[in-house]
């Protein structure tokens, strides 16, 4: 047998975008998958990707079209040809647009593939066709909105700098579990430097274990201790001052504001000690060479914005951004000037079609006029590279959405998803290995190109080819629809100033990443006065109502504790998921074991639950059942369940932890609250009477 390496590029939903070497043993196979020489990647990836051939080549891929043979939600099929299959779909799209108007279609896609044709293409096939858009709030707006609030632009330290860093401060992530070449650049430095490594988060992640310093403050509390760090800074004459003065606005006015949130303030609401903040804000404030590796969990709460503003005024209070290893990275996305007009067919759009929220379809789907924007309901979904019946929040509604009569719903899936189960027309989907596609990186700098490397299995088509075909089958014509997607790459990279498709597959990648003075800033921040803004203008941002508050602050906005449910529960992502991939996989399955909630010992011991007992968890919105695992590190009050597993994976009933979330868009612009959920608590005892078990 020979084999080749052949290279690649990561698709999934993860900033790392690795750069891959993948063996091909064959036409329409792969073997071991291992990270590039990149200078990001630096030969790391993680282990759900290095088995890659577990899963593409997994005997359950979808591999024919369907047609939904038994009641909506049944799984139940028959096998269908294409050409049968897109007239079908055709016909349906067709006969719902003539009768509800075009806006009650919709093209509900998210980040299944990262891949810009793949993922965007379907974006061209709505604007011609008039379908409702789709806001796409769920991955980040939150914490975009935050960053942008103080940066006015999203990029930041390039992360190899960490080699130069004394102090890396990760917030609100764990790179272990789910961004694990950062780790490499963090032992690197740890190494090298002796430089120390800080972790918050609001419970002992893999992350947090390895960390010299973890602090785990309540969830939805970042902004208190962000703000009891910078009041230690201006008292201890730690605050830069001449760096304010020259680069931010407003730098008297916050010294003034937070003269009444230091670390006693901040220890009430993040039930952190004062000891505890007294040593981070030393330790952070004395450290030029302090970098902030802020993660995603900050786009997860209702206050997740006004959050991430007060940790990103953190370097520019101290200056940190001066110095080489210094600043902040949450996202390095507005590095990239990409000309995506061809992609996603921007001059087709009517801007007067109106976008529905993606966090929001349990909403949408069940018919909630505000989420509706009043306009017609959905009667014709088309699911492009998402599982919104298991990732997005209020889970139980958006299946009785699903099961609705009246919807005709069309999903293009890899493999038989919760979401694929309430299929009309059920179509397969093929894998980045099995198509052409480019990349760009959040969480660097490189633009990247992944080639078809494999045949897919049996008919499964890409995205790019579905959209093409249905367009044509709406009789369409826009010369997008003409190319393949490699044409469509091509012309997209050399339109956006990059080397085209081939000459890109030489090179492998292109590096992107801006000078030093303007990574840090140096050269002013986004705003058109080039200064960091201390105060926020959350109305530009979409807070139309004032809710957010301009200069730094708690702000308790979240699902607040209550008597009935005194438990704040955190969905966090597991380490061999993501998202709701690989959640197929038998190894990744194997190594997860099951859905367990963390508990904290305190806890534990006061309601008398025992390791690996089944215990119960719900709300107004439905109920779960979870095993016990007794987690020291997180506070009591706090519960943790990680991963989006499959509904049947759980104890009981045929539910995932989404059905606990909820679907109210967080301030300014939308978003979902995945970790802000006050639940009850109880064991798993069946029992017509049970009383919630209650915190003292
Ligand atoms: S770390 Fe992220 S980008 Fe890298 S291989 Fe794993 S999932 Fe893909």
């Amino acid at each position: 047998m020979t084999v080749q390496t052949r290279p690649s590029v990561c698709p999934h939903d993860c900033p790392s975008t690795c750069a891959l070497e993948v063996e091909v043993l064959g036409p329409a196979r792969i073997g071991a998958v291992r990270g590039a020489d990149n200078p990001y990647t630096a030969g790391v990836i993680c282990n759900k990707v290095t088995r890659y051939a577990e899963r593409i080549h997994h005997p359950d891929r979808l591999t024919h079209p369907l047609l939904r043979t038994g009641p909506k939600g049944s799984g139940q099929f028959r096998r269908i040809g294409w050409d049968e299959a897109l007239d079908r779909v055709v016909e349906g799209f067709t006969a719902v647009t003539a009768e509800h108007g075009s806006e009650a279609a919709w093209a509900y896609s998210s980040a299944g593939t990262m891949g810009l044709v793949n993922r965007d293409g379907v974006f061209r096939l709505r604007h011609a066709m008039r379908w409702s858009g789709r806001k796409g709030t769920i991955c980040s707006s939150i914490a975009a909105a935050g960053w942008m609030a103080g940066c006015g632009r999203i990029s930041g330290t390039d992360p190899r700098e960490m080699a130069a860093s004394d102090l890396i401060v990760v917030w609100g992530g764990n790179p272990v579990a789910t961004q694990v070449n950062v780790m490499a650049h963090v032992t690197r430095a740890r190494k090298e430097r002796g430089a120390k490594l800080v972790v918050i988060d609001p419970y002992r992640t893999g992350t947090a274990a390895i960390a010299d310093l973890h602090l785990a403050p309540r969830p939805g509390t970042d902004a208190a201790l962000a703000c009891a760090v910078m009041h230690c800074a201006f008292r201890d004459g730690l605050a830069d001052r001449a760096y304010m003065a020259r680069y931010t606005a407003d730098a008297e006015t916050l010294e003034a504001h937070l003269a009444s949130r230091g670390p006693d303030w901040a220890a009430t609401i993040t039930g952190l000690s004062v000891a505890q903040i007294e040593t981070f804000a030393g330790l952070y404030n004395r450290t030029a060479r302090a970098y902030l590796r802020i993660g995603f969990g900050f786009t997860r709460g209702r206050g997740g914005a006004a959050a991430m503003h007060a940790v990103t005024c953190l370097p520019a209070v101290t200056g940190a951004w001066r110095h080489e290893g210094g600043g902040a990275l949450w996202n390095n996305r507005n590095l990239y000037q990409w000309d995506k007009s061809l992609i996603e067919g921007t001059a087709l759009r009517d801007p007067a079609v109106r976008e529905l929220d993606m966090s929001r379809i349990a909403s949408i789907l069940t018919g909630d006029p505000a989420a509706l924007e009043g306009g017609p309901p959905v009667h014709a979904l088309l699911v492009q590279s998402g599982n919104p019946a298991a990732v997005c929040p209020d889970s139980n509604r958006v299946r009785a959405g699903l099961l609705r009569e009246d919807l005709f719903t069309v999903v293009h899936e890899q493999f038989l998803t919760e979401t694929a189960r309430h299929a009309d027309i059920l179509l397969p989907a093929t894998m980045f290995l099995e198509h052409d596609d480019i990349y760009q990186a959040g969480g660097h700098s490189h633009v990247q190109i992944g080639r078809k490397l494999i045949e897919p299995p049996g008919e499964a088509m890409s995205n790019h080819d579905l959209v093409c075909a249905l367009a044509r089958g709406f009789g369409l014509d826009h010369p997008s629809f003409r190319m393949s997607g490699l044409e469509l790459a091509d012309a997209t990279l050399r339109a956006s100033g990059y080397p085209g498709a081939e000459a890109l597959t030489e090179r492998r990648w292109v590096d992107i990443q801006v000078p030093f003075e303007r990574a840090h800033f140096l050269d002013g921040f986004g705003h058109a006065d080039g200064r960091f803004r201390f105060r926020a203008d959350w109305a530009a941002l979409g807070d139309a109502e004032g809710r957010l508050p301009p200069l730094p602050d708690h702000l308790p906005l979240e699902d607040a504790a209550t008597a009935e449910r005194p438990f704040r529960l955190v969905a966090a992502p597991a380490r061999q998921f993501l998202n709701s991939t690989f959640t197929e996989t038998p190894t990744a399955l194997r190594r997860e074991g099951r859905p367990t909630l963390r508990i904290a010992p305190e806890d534990c011991a006061r309601l008398g639950i025992t390791e690996g007992e089944a215990v119960r968890i719900g709300n107004a919105r439905g109920e779960v059942v979870l095993h016990a695992q007794r987690a020291p590190g997180q506070q009591p009050g706090t519960l943790v369940a990680e991963g989006v597993w499959p509904a049947d994976a759980y104890a009981g009933a045929a539910c995932g932890i989404n059905v606990l979330t909820s679907d109210e868009p967080a301030l300014p612009a939308g978003g979902a609250v995945f970790h802000d959920t006050a639940v009850w608590l109880r064991p798993e005892i069946p029992s017509d009477d049970f009383k919630p078990l209650q915190l003292a």
